[in-house]
C-alpha cells in the first residue's frame, strides 16, 4: 500500500537475534469493517488517514493492506502466569512495525486479534469485539487520567464469528507502545540459556529506554533500579484511582513502565483491599493492596533474568540486587503516603499523618464507601454529609491536620483536584457500553469516552457517570477475554 499516511518505519527490534522475533503475515479477514479510529491521537503522532476510504482504513488496520515500508512481525517472550514460568510470545498479535514520530518519538504499531502467529500454541490467534472495545476504553480513559499506557488507534470489526464460550464477532485492536519489551522478553531470554541473547537485550532496552544508562559500566543493575522506579510510579498511580490490574503476570510488565493488557482489569467502586474482579484470579494474588507486592515479586524475575549478564562476580552481583529489590518496600511505604497526602490535600509531613489515611481507609471499607466519590466529596468546600459517627471524629482530626503548616482550604482543594477524579471507568458504565457494540451500535460508547477525556474537570455531563452501580447492577467478576 502506498505510505502517504505519515507512518515512517524502522524496525530496530529486527536488529535482535532472530530468536526473539518471527517474521509472520496477518490473517486474511474478508469483510472488515472500521468501528472506530482515533483521529485525535493519529494527528499527535503525525499519522492522517482522511486519504483513504473507509474500506482501505478497514483493510489497514486489521492487517490486510501494509502500508510500504514495514514486514510484520510476532515477538517471543516468556513469563510468570499466576506464579508459574511459561513460554508464551506474540499469539494472537502482529507488529505492524516501529513508526518514528515526527519528533522522533519511537513506537510500536501491533495489531491484537489479527490471526495465527508461531507463537500461537492452541489458541485461534483471534479476539472479540467486546474485549477490544474495552482496551481501547480503558486505555484511553487511563491516558486521559494521566497514567502512563499503552494507547488504542483503531477498532475494525473483522466480520467473523469467533468461538468462545458462545459465537461473538471477531475484532482487531490496533494498540500503540512506546515498546512491548516485557519483563517476559527478559526471561525469555534467560531461558535461551546464551547470555550473548540477554546482552543484545539489554542493549536494545537501554538504548531504547534509559539511553542516560548507555555508559554505564553496571548496565544490567542500573537497568533493574530505572525499571523499578517506573513500576513504583505505575503502580503508584493505580492505587491513586482504584484501579485493578488484574493479570500482572510478568508477561504483561513492559520495561517502559507504561500500562499493558485491559483484560479482566476493573476500578473498584466500594473500597476493599482484598478487592479481585477477575475470574481467573482465584486466589486474589493481584488484589487491590497486593499490586505493590507483586511487582516487587515480578522485578524479583527480571532480575534474575538479568543476572548472568550483571558482573563477573555473581554472588555479589545477587546480593546486590536483592538488597536494591529489599529497598523496593521502603521507597514504596513513602511514595504511597506521599502519593494519598495529595489525594487528602495534606501538605508537608505530620507524624500522625499515616494513621489519619489508614484510619480513613478502614472507615471506606467497614461502610463500603466509593472509592472515587469519597476521596471527590473531601475535595469539595463543603462538609460531607456523611453522619456516621467514625467518620465525624476522624473528620474532626483531618480538618485540623488540613489547617497545619499554614496551608489555606482553596490550596488543599487545589492540590486534591489535581488527583481525585470525578469520572472513571465504571464497570457497570463499560459493559452497558461494550454490550451495544456488539450490535454495531457504538453510540454509548463514544459518549463514554467523550465523557472519560476530562476526567478531573466536574461537566454536567459527567454526572450521570458518577453514580457507582446499584446492587443489582453492580459487577463482581471480570473475564479474560481472550
Ligand atoms: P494475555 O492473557 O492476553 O496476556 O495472553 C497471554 C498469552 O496468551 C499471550 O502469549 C497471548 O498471545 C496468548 N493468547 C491469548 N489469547 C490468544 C488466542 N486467542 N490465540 C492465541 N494466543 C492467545
Ligand atoms: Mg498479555
Amino acid at each position: 500500500m502506498n505510505n502517504n499516511l505519515g507512518f515512517n518505519f524502522d524496525n530496530s527490534y529486527l536488529t535482535l537475534p532472530t530468536t526473539f522475533f518471527d517474521i509472520d503475515s496477518p490473517a486474511e479477514f474478508p469483510e472488515p469493517c472500521v468501528a472506530i479510529v482515533n483521529e485525535n491521537f493519529a494527528t499527535e503522532i503525525g499519522l492522517d488517514f482522511s486519504s483513504l476510504s473507509s474500506e482501505e482504513k478497514a483493510k489497514l488496520f486489521c492487517g490486510n493492506l501494509i502500508p510500504e515500508g514495514t514486514s510484520p512481525f510476532s515477538q517471543a517472550y516468556a513469563g510468570h502466569q499466576f506464579g508459574n514460568f511459561t513460554n508464551l510470545g506474540d499469539g494472537r498479535a502482529h507488529l505492524l512495525g516501529e513508526h518514528l514520530t515526527p519528533e522522533g518519538v519511537r513506537l510500536d504499531i501491533q495489531f491484537k486479534g489479527s490471526g495465527r502467529t508461531h507463537y500461537s500454541r492452541r489458541g485461534d490467534g483471534l479476539a472479540a469485539v467486546g474485549p477490544m472495545h474495552r482496551e481501547y476504553i480503558l486505555s484511553e480513559a487511563m491516558h486521559a487520567l494521566g497514567i502512563p499506557t499503552t494507547r488504542s488507534l483503531a477498532v475494525v470489526h473483522t466480520g467473523e464469528t469467533i468461538l468462545r464460550e458462545r459465537h461473538l464477532p471477531g475484532a482487531v485492536l490496533t494498540r500503540v507502545a512506546s515498546s512491548h519489551i516485557r519483563v517476559g522478553t527478559f526471561e525469555y531470554a534467560a531461558a535461551t540459556r546464551n547470555p550473548d541473547n540477554i546482552s543484545a537485550l539489554l542493549d536494545y532496552t537501554v538504548e531504547r529506554h534509559f539511553p542516560e544508562l548507555a555508559e554505564s559500566q553496571t548496565k544490567a543493575m542500573c537497568l533493574l533500579h530505572a525499571v523499578m522506579e517506573r513500576q513504583i510510579h505505575l503502580i503508584l498511580d493505580w492505587m491513586r484511582v482504584g484501579f485493578i490490574h488484574g493479570v500482572m503476570n510478568t508477561d504483561n510488565v513492559l520495561l517502559s513502565g507504561e500500562t499493558i493488557d485491559y483484560g479482566p482489569c476493573a476500578f473498584m467502586d466500594r473500597y476493599h483491599p482484598d478487592q479481585v474482579f477477575s475470574s481467573i484470579d482465584q486466589q486474589g494474588r493481584y488484589a487491590y493492596a497486593n499490586q505493590a507486592p507483586i511487582t516487587q515479586w515480578n522485578l524479583v524475575r527480571l532480575a534474575e533474568a538479568l543476572l548472568p549478564v550483571m558482573g563477573t562476580d555473581l554472588e555479589a552481583c545477587a546480593k546486590e540486587a536483592e538488597e536494591l529489590l529489599i529497598s523496593f518496600e521502603q521507597l514504596y511505604q513513602k511514595a504511597w503516603l506521599q502519593m494519598m497526602r495529595k489525594k487528602l490535600g495534606l501538605l508537608g509531613e505530620a507524624a500522625d499523618d499515616e494513621t489519619l489515611i489508614n484510619d480513613l481507609l478502614a472507615y471506606m471499607q467497614r461502610a463500603g464507601a466509593d472509592f472515587t466519590n469519597t476521596f471527590r466529596d473531601l475535595s469539595t468546600a463543603d462538609h460531607p454529609t456523611i453522619t456516621d459517627e467514625e467518620f465525624t471524629a476522624w473528620y474532626l482530626r483531618y480538618q485540623n491536620r488540613r489547617l497545619q503548616h499554614g496551608q489555606s482550604i482553596e490550596h488543599s482543594i487545589a492540590l486534591m483536584q489535581s488527583v481525585n477524579p470525578f469520572v472513571i471507568p465504571r464497570n457497570h458504565q463499560v459493559e452497558e457500553a461494550l454490550s451495544e457494540t456488539e450490535n454495531n451500535n457504538l453510540g454509548p460508547m463514544l459518549h463514554l469516552l467523550e465523557v472519560l477525556k476530562k476526567p478531573y474537570d466536574y461537566t454536567q455531563a459527567c454526572e450521570s457517570y458518577q453514580s457507582p452501580p446499584e446492587p443489582s447492577a453492580h459487577i463482581y467478576q471480570t473475564f479474560c477475554g481472550t
